[in-house]
């Protein structure tokens, strides 16, 4: 059966953003996606190790991310420790969503948040009626984040953003000006991510590039023209 011809730009692949788009409107999305999903799983570092748990996610009317938890809870103690959490989970069909971010607890005196958001949980308020005080509220502060796409005939496309101050976390291979144009790494790049610039260099469109690294290992000058943050 012949290949069917697929116009990529015309389908609706990250719920139509690019990398056109500004890192504050792909964050904006991705809240709305973390808040029409309410629970992710999330994980901390307890002694040197990763753990995870689910956690629920409540959007108020600043358009900020917040959660809870108990004081009592290990959870808690490792917020205190390191408060940075990972979230990472798929989002829909083939879609991924990550983001690393540092959290910052709410103090009680802070009265608009903690009515709006126990607004949203009031079966937290009944279960927690005997003792509320060691109840926490933590906010997404700052951090950086991806939305992935795997899509059909296995095109990839991602986007990368920063929020709060955070940094966004650079792709891992990169061309410098050493690049000679051999054209290498654009033959073997299987998702067509690297195009030839008009001043005779390669360049890498990030959207659509897996972070292989197949294009480091076919460049002659790996390591001055194409640079890896792993080895270089
Ligand atoms: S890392 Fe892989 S997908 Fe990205 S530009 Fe290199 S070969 Fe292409
Ligand atoms: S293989 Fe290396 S030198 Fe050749 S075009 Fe790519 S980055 Fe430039």
């Amino acid at each position: 059966m012949a290949n069917t011809p697929v116009n990529w730009e015309l389908k609706n692949i990250l719920w139509g953003l690019t990398d056109e788009n500004t890192e504050e409107e792909i964050r904006q999305k991705v809240f709305e996606l973390i808040r029409d999903t309410s629970f992710f799983p999330t994980a901390t570092v307890n002694n040197g190790q990763p753990e995870n748990r689910l956690i629920d996610y409540n959007m108020l009317p600043d358009g900020e991310l917040y959660f809870m938890t108990s004081k009592g809870k290990p959870f808690y103690k490792q917020l205190m420790e390191r408060p940075e959490i990972v979230i990472c989970s798929a989002v829909d069909s083939l879609y991924s969503l990550k983001l690393r971010v540092w959290v910052k607890e709410i103090p009680v005196t802070d009265t608009w948040v903690w009515d709006e958001f126990f607004k949203l949980n009031p079966g937290t308020v009944k279960m927690y009626r005997k003792n509320f005080s060691i109840v926490s509220v933590f906010k997404l502060e700052k951090g950086d984040g991806e939305i992935f796409h795997l899509y059909a005939e296995e095109k990839i496309r991602r986007l990368r953003f920063a929020f709060g101050g955070g940094e966004k976390l650079p792709m891992t291979y990169s061309i410098t000006d050493a690049c000679t144009g051999c054209g290498s790494c654009m033959d073997n790049c299987v998702e067509g991510a690297i195009h030839m610039g008009e001043d005779g260099k390669c360049y890498i469109r990030y959207m659509d590039c897996d972070d292989c690294g197949i294009c480091y290992t076919k460049c002659p000058l790996a390591g001055t023209a194409m640079i890896s943050r792993l080895v270089d």
